[in-house]
Order: structure tokens, then sequence, then C-alpha cells
């Protein structure tokens, strides 16, 4: 047998994430939870209460919802079978599983309509670039069991509240256009193949698979042949029924009123197949729709289609890793909750017990605080107490646990004062101010 010290070390290869994922680090937090308070705070205030649906649903879910001839059920599902075979997937989008939610747990018993918003890591199985990834975030609101076109502007009015709120609103425009109902865009979609028979060699590969199932989405391709098809295509609204066009002039009434400017946009068809009447996105002014940072619309067929009774509904989601990306180019701050307010040092154990309770009870005060309890000199606690860019450190040493003090230092001014251990929450809590303190009961915890 060999001693231990001949057993030689295995060298690991550290691990990589998967591509198109990323680690949402300390600094990018910040930006995470500013974006969810804004977004629940306007919530509230609109009256929609958050649902949480499964990170995994069936893939059945996703696959009669979302269309088998969408780009996310065909190309982009992450589908894996579980120990008994059965399909699942992690979830693409939230309105399908919202849905599955409001059907199975009866909440057309709810009063109507019903208002859910949600904020939710979703997973697709995108081609990884700027602004796309395979798992990002999305806030979304779901209006179910209301037919009005004044809910869509509603909504809208909603999305772009909060943008401003977020400081992105003027970067985007808001696209608009009705794609009618179910039985309208089949009659579109058939004259719409009609018009590309003899044209197919030139489309790019997606959209001559597009063309057999899924022809509106020749509209709205990318790639530069396509489009000059595309303008060139009959109109959908000379195919469109009555009901949906009037629907159409009536929400664009109401956007008008409450001065929400919009761009009628024929071509945007949004990728899912339970769009019904209104869809709309917000583009980046600049970028177009490649860089959009949110989308929606109404699917007022959806709840049917999965199994509960007919049933309106409009819903939006909105990509937060694109709003921050916008954010951050736009140098906006948010305000950082994280910066320490007292950075502890001490020497020797009576010290460092003494500096236990202490600590405890400026948390319980709501002074942030941080106490490395090293086994360094004062002067190496207090060079770190620097990086931390704490305003006020405690030092505690020898002489003031005799003495039965503690000192307490301004890191800016360099000076510094002996006050007695009783008195050392409290001066603080006066030298940080009131309004600074990290204070919170427990009950208003759950609504910051
Ligand atoms: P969709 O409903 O697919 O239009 O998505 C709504 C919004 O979610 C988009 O406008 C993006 O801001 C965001 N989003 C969608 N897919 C991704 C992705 N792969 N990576 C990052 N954000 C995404």
């Amino acid at each position: 047998m060999s001693k231990p010290e001949e057993i030689q070390k295995k060298k690991y290869e550290p691990f990589q994430n998967p591509k198109g994922v990323h680690d949402i680090l300390p600094a990018d937090q910040e930006f995470y939870t500013y974006i969810k308070k804004v977004v629940r705070h306007r919530a509230r205030q609109a009256g929609f209460r958050r649902i949480t649906t499964p990170i995994f649903e069936f893939a059945e879910v996703f696959n009669r919802s979302i269309g088998a001839g969408s780009d996310i059920v065909s190309k982009e599902m992450y589908v894996f079978e579980d120990k008994k075979g059965r399909s699942l997937a992690l979830k693409p989008e939230s309105t399908a599983p919202v849905v599955r939610s409001y059907i199975q747990n009866n909440m057309n018993q709810w009063p109507q309509p019903v208002l859910l918003f949600y904020i939710e890591p979703h997973f697709r199985y995108d081609r990884p670039q700027k602004g796309r990834y395979r798992q990002f975030w999305q806030f979304g609101f779901e209006i179910i069991g209301e037919s009005d076109p004044a809910l869509d502007a509603q909504l809208i009015q909603l999305a772009i509240k909060i943008h401003g709120d977020l400081g992105i609103a003027d970067f985007f425009s808001l696209q608009l256009n009705t794609i009618g109902t179910p039985e309208s865009r089949k009659k579109y979609a058939g004259i719409l193949q009609d018009y590309y028979v003899g044209k197919e060699r030139s489309l790019c590969e997606d959209c001559k698979v597009r063309l057999g199932i899924n022809p509106l989405r020749l509209l709205d391709c990318k790639a530069e042949d396509c489009q000059i098809l595309a303008q060139m295509a009959p109109q959908m609204r000379d195919y469109l029924d009555k009901e949906s066009l009037e629907f159409h002039e009536e929400l664009k009434g109401y956007l008008d009123e409450i001065e929400i400017p919009y761009v009628e946009n024929q071509r945007l068809v949004r990728g899912l197949d339970y769009y019904s009447k209104t869809v709309f996105e917000f583009w980046d002014k600049e970028e177009g729709a490649q860089n959009a940072v949110g989308g929606g619309g109404r699917y007022d067929g959806l709840v049917e289609l999965m199994g509960g009774q007919p049933t309106p509904a409009v819903g939006y989601a909105a990509g937060i890793e694109r709003i921050i990306a916008n954010m951050k180019r736009e140098k906006i701050r948010v305000p950082s909750k994280d910066e320490l307010h007292v950075f502890v040092a001490q020497l020797g154990n009576e010290a460092k017990k003494k500096c236990l309770n202490l600590i405890e009870d400026m948390r319980e005060s709501g002074i942030k605080t941080m106490g490395a309890l090293g086994k360094g000199s004062i002067n190496i606690q207090l060079r770190i107490a620097d990086k931390f860019k704490v305003p006020y450190s405690v030092i505690i040493g020898i002489t003031e646990v005799r003495e039965g003090v503690a000192i307490i230092r301004d890191m800016k001014k360099g000076v510094q004062e002996t006050v007695k251990m009783d008195k050392v929450v409290p001066k603080l809590v006066k030298l940080i101010g009131e309004k600074n303190l990290d204070r919170y009961t427990p009950g208003e915890l759950l609504y910051s």
C-alpha cells in the first residue's frame, strides 16, 4: 500500500456552465431585484395577483397551445422523459401553464376577469447570441375571463408604465396588429399559400418548411428575400372577419384616448399559434424586431383549446435580460441595497465573543453589518473595511473589552470616538440615519 503522501492528487478541470445560460452575479442581482419590485408594485396597483407555475409541464401543454409549427415547439423546447416515460418540457413561456392552472384550479369560479402576473425563468434551445439565452427571465401579465379591447389597451398601458419606471420606454415602439379569428386567419393562410406557389425557391430553408404548416410566419421572417416577397403578399386585413377589424378599431380608439402611440404593422404575427385578434410587440427603435423587449396579444380560443370553457383572455410578457441590457447601455443606475454600513474589527477571543452579540443587535436594528472575525491585526481588518467601502467601523480590542466600551470609527474622516457598549447601537443608528436602515417586520417583507 502506498503512503498517503505518495498518492498523486488528480488535477481537475474547472467546470463551465452550459452554453446559453449564465450566473446572475451580485452586481446584476440588483437589476433583477429592482425590476421585480417595479413589476410587483405596478401589478398590485392594477389588481394583479402573482402566480408561479412549475418549471416543467407535460410537453403536450405547449404542443397543443403554442402549436407544432412554431419555432418554439419544433426546435427550441427542452423535452425529456421522466422515469415512467412521460414526456415533459421545461417551460419555454408561461401563458400556456397559467391557462392550464386557470382550468385545473377552477379559476372560472373566481370573480372575472382573473388578473395574474408572474416573474419566472424560461427555457428555450435558442441559438445563443446577444439578448438570446437558453435560460432567461420574463415577467408577464394575463387577464383571463373578459373580452373587451379596453383591457388590451390597459395591458399595453401597464407594460409602458413599467418600461417607463425602468427608464427604457423611449427606446421601444409599440407595433400593433390584428390577426383576426382562427377561422378568418385560416382563410388568409390558404390565400398566402397560393401566393407563394412558384416562389418557394426564393424562400429561406425555414420558410420552405413553414409554408406548409404556418404560412403566416413567412410575413415576419427576417431573411431579406423572404421580406421582399412578404411585402408584395396579399394583405391580411383584406381577409379578416368584420368583428376582429371592429375590435381593432376600438382598441386603437382607446390607445389614442390614453395617448399611446403605435405603429400599425400588418406583418406582425407573433410566433405562437394561440393568438387571435390583437397582437403587439415592443420593438427596439433602432434594431427592430431582433431586439424586441416584449410581446403579447389576445388569446380568446386558448382556454377552450386547453380543455376549459370558452374564455377570452389577453396577455403580455417581457424579457428581463433585454431590459437589463437596455438599462446598462443607458447607464441607468438602480438603487443598491447591498452596501454595508458597518464593519466590525476585533482582537482577542474575549472581544470576538462580545462582537457576536453586538453584530446580532446591530443587524436587528437594521444596520447592515459585516464582521469577518478573522485573526488578523486590527490594521489588517481596517484595510478590509476600506475595501468594502463601509462608512463606519466598530473596533473592539482587549482594552475595550476590559472597559466595557467600543470604538466607532468614521472611515471617511478617519476620526474615531469611544462609546459605552450599550450605546453603540443607538449611536450608529443616529449616524447612519433612520431612513437608511435596513429594518423590516416580516409582515412588511411580504409586500416589499
Ligand atoms: P416572446 O413571447 O417569445 O416574444 O418573448 C417575449 C420576450 O421575452 C421577448 O421580447 C424577449 O424580450 C424575451 N425573450 C424571448 N426569448 C428569449 C431568449 N431566448 N433569451 C432572452 N430573452 C428572450
